[in-house]
């Protein structure tokens, strides 16, 4: 496999070095990018495999990055955020993010979530190009093409992140089953830390935002359950 490339935006040099550091102690190509306008300038110029984005930068901020960047190309994001309610935040504006990581954060966390990420990636790309296993979904006013990733309800076109996109396959192909939130962590994110259980609830929030809130049902203490009304 060729080496992967990863960008990471971030203006406290200290947290960006050490970053760095670990990515290429784990064989990533990295570039350092410390404010909004050099981290689109970058993305733009080197075409990274993924982007490790500070929400807080000077010049503007990792979400207007991060609109930024997804414009122009569907690129993985992983957002590191100061706090679990900015994560929450963040998530209900959607700004394309695909996974969160709070500060203070393990480097060994890190690393982890950068490769599943990278995994969640590929995977996806071997289905788009194959259709393997992408057959259309359709339950109630709820349509799904799988093949070319776009979602409808009532005939109105919502636009997915790339990551509510696989929550919203993984709940709607096994419709009205609760899927307990740690299944869906590890299956939709490839990860599993009870912890993040909170990045499926941010999710789930976003879908109901963009498709209805009746759509997906929530069991309390246990996980999620897709319903479409008749
Ligand atoms: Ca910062």
């Amino acid at each position: 496999m060729s080496q992967r490339r990863v960008l990471v935006v971030e203006d406290e040099r200290t947290i960006a070095e050490s970053v760095a550091a670990r990515l290429r102690a784990e064989g990533f190509t990295v570039d350092l990018a410390h404010d909004g306008p050099t981290a689109v300038a970058k993305a733009q110029a080197i075409h990274p495999d993924l982007v490790v984005l500070d929400v807080m930068l000077p010049g503007f901020d990792g979400l207007e990055v991060c609109r930024r960047i997804q414009a122009a190309r569907t690129v993985p994001v992983l957002m590191l955020t100061a706090r679990d309610d900015e994560t929450d935040l963040l998530v209900g504006l959607a700004v394309g993010a695909d996974d969160y990581l709070t500060k203070p954060f393990s480097m060994r966390e890190l690393v982890a979530r950068v490769h599943a990420l990278l995994r969640r990636m590929d995977k996806l790309a071997r289905t788009t190009e194959g259709h393997e296993g992408a057959a259309d979904i359709a339950i109630g006013d709820l349509e799904i093409n799988r093949a070319e990733r776009r979602v409808r309800r009532g005939g109105v076109e919502a636009h997915l992140t790339p990551t509510e996109f696989d929550l919203l396959v993984h709940l709607a192909i096994r419709p009205r089953t609760v899927l307990p939130r740690e299944r869906l962590l590890a299956e939709v994110w490839g990860w599993a830390d009870a912890l993040g259980t909170r990045t499926v609830d941010s999710h789930v929030k976003a879908l109901r935002r963009k498709l209805g809130a009746d759509l997906i049902r929530t069991v309390h203490g246990v996980g999620y359950a897709l319903e479409v009304p008749a």
